[in-house]
């Protein structure tokens, strides 16, 4: 797997570093107030495990899931709930936990899902974020790292299912995916 790896962007270390910090401030921004983490699956589920075990809150953990309709999910921004929340977030302080926020179409959709649930508030945690590629506006309050406009994999992201385990963040060998007939960018989550 490690072969298939062009270079490492953000190594284990630094992961785990920020995802330290970012649980502190979350710890204090949040204090005595019991916030559900909503995990966006598939690609977010690694760093809310590690998030949670650092935030020093009661917190409750709900996740969410969603494909796309139409071939092209980034441009048709039209989405189809494949698991919805288990937890009623009326009146609850809602953390989003996102992987990667890439054109904000993904954020967009589940923000205004969300909010029409009249929740206390709506905030967004995201370890990766590629603004080059944005399409409508969306914003992390709580940021791991900018990334530049190329297709990242691990630590949760994958290409075409696999890659998730790699505890690092990775740029692919363009030969990888080249002559697989999908270019990233078309893939679904
Ligand atoms: P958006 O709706 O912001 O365009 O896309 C967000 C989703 O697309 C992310 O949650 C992620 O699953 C996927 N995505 C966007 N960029 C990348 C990337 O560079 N690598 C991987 N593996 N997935 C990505």
């Amino acid at each position: 797997m490690m072969s298939d790896i062009k270079e490492v962007l953000i190594s284990e270390e630094q992961i785990q570093k920020k995802v330290d910090e970012l649980a502190d401030q979350i710890s204090r921004d949040y204090r005595d107030k019991h916030p559900v983490l909503v995990g966006v699956l598939n690609g977010a589920f690694v760093f809310l495990a590690d998030l949670m075990r650092r935030i020093d809150l009661d917190c409750t953990i709900d996740f969410v899931a969603w494909s796309s309709y139409g071939k092209d999910t980034s441009s048709s921004g039209v989405f189809r709930i494949m698991k919805d929340l288990e937890t009623n977030v009326e009146s609850r302080h809602v953390l989003i936990v996102e992987d990667i926020i890439d054109t904000g179409l993904t954020l967009h959709y589940l923000l205004d899902t969300i909010r029409a649930r009249k929740p206390a508030s709506v905030k967004v945690v995201a370890l990766l974020d590629k603004p080059s590629r944005r399409r409508i506006e969306a914003k992390a309050d709580y940021l791991g790292f900018q990334v530049p406009d190329a297709f990242v994999v691990g630590y949760g992201l994958d290409f075409a299912q696999v890659y998730r385990n790699l505890p690092f963040i990775g740029i692919l060998k363009p030969e990888i995916y080249a002559g697989r007939g999908t270019p990233p960018d078309e893939l679904e989550e």
